[in-house]
């Protein structure tokens, strides 16, 4: 995995982050994982990364001898508009309308290259996006 895109920041959509920066970097990635969000998704990360400071420590200078600094996360609190192009991979974020929060977006799939995402793409504003029973469902 090279990238991760977040929609929006709500527990259910995150609780699975720490998992992905920390797991990947134990299973040997060395380079920073690129995640692309709303704002507030750099201070989620700086939060995440403090609260695994032991474990960091200890997988760094114990008996794993993990890549120091692998776990690394290079965040990119975007704005509406191109926000990833690699590799054939390209991904424009769109504002969609979420609950109360300031900031969601949508992440449109229009590239040939796999993109999975915890969300289910949107062709424009969201007026029909995240509609279930409850608003705390989404
Ligand atoms: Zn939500």
């Amino acid at each position: 995995m090279t990238a991760l895109l977040v929609t929006h920041l709500h527990s259910d959509h995150t609780l699975g982050y720490p998992d992905l920066i920390f797991t990947s970097w134990v299973m040997g990635r060395k380079k920073p994982l690129l995640a692309y969000g709303p704002a507030g998704l750099q201070r989620m990360t700086d939060h995440l990364i403090a609260a695994y400071a032991e474990d960091i420590r200890i997988r760094t200078e114990g008996l794993e001898h993990q890549t120091p600094g692998g776990y690394r996360v290079d965040v990119h609190e975007i704005r509406p508009g191109k926000v990833y192009d690699n590799e054939g991979v390209r991904v424009t974020a769109i504002p969609v309308l979420h609950g109360n929060w300031r900031e969601a977006y949508g992440y449109p799939r229009r590239h040939a290259r796999t993109v999975r995402s915890s969300f289910p793409a949107t062709r424009g504003p969201a007026t029909r996006w995240c509609r279930p029973p409850r608003a705390s469902m989404c």
